[in-house]
């Protein structure tokens, strides 16, 4: 799944709308010091659903909104959209006619997060699995955080086992596997109440 750009609105530094052309090949963020390198791939992440404030430096989820400057005031909401080629078809059924896919997310101040494809709106489970199933989820090995090779190093070994997993592509099928076994738990439930009515009338 190719990368073709990155639009961002009152994200984090970025508060005036960036838009960046993401080219094929590989893409290099260079700048100084606090210029907004890691809020960048920040973006990145929080669009395909990421929703752990840790790795995304924040204390807290609305702490991706701009939170204002000495001569500009905070903002209410952040967006982020991130256009996707579906040349090779990994959207989902109803999104998989289109060329190209705009996923976008937008949070506002006491409103939580909203997620779009193509304009229409979708859950963020739509939007992690998308990404997951193409091996680039928000947690992909292909974005490294600062710090996270030592993180890696000293991780315990289930949790370098998801960081393989997500790899190699089935970490969508982990979290659908999950679903499913709640569904099957819920109706097991319902089963025993029923057999407990069925006793009963008997
Ligand atoms: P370095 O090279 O030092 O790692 P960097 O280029 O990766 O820096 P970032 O960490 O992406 O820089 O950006 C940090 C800047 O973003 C800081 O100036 C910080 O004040 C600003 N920033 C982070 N969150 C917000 C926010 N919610 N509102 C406004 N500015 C923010």
């Amino acid at each position: 799944m190719k990368f073709t750009q990155l639009r961002l609105t009152g994200f984090k530094s970025f508060v005036d709308p960036t838009e960046l052309r993401i080219d094929p090949g590989l893409t290099g963020v260079i700048g100084p010091n606090g210029c907004g390198k890691s809020n960048l791939l920040e973006a990145l992440r929080w669009v395909m659903g990421a929703t752990s404030a840790k790795s995304l430096r924040g204390g807290g989820m609305e702490d991706v909104i701009f939170s204002g400057t000495d001569n500009r005031p905070a903002r209410n909401h952040a967006e982020v959209l991130l256009t996707v080629d579906n040349s090779d078809k990994l959207a989902p059924a109803r999104f998989n006619d289109a060329a190209s896919l705009d996923v976008s997310r937008r949070i506002t101040r006491g409103a939580g997060s909203a997620y779009k494809i193509n304009g229409e709106e979708v859950r963020a489970k739509d939007v992690q699995l998308l990404f997951a199933d193409a091996g680039t989820g928000a947690n992909s090995a292909a974005l490294v955080r600062q710090g996270q090779i030592s993180e890696l190093i000293a991780a315990k070994p289930e949790n370098r086992r998801r960081i393989l997993e997500e790899a190699a592509g089935v970490a969508g099928l982990r979290a659908r596997r999950h679903e499913a076994e709640l569904r099957l738990r819920g109706a097991e439930t319902n089963l025993d109440r029923l057999q407990e009515v069925i006793d009963e009338i008997g």
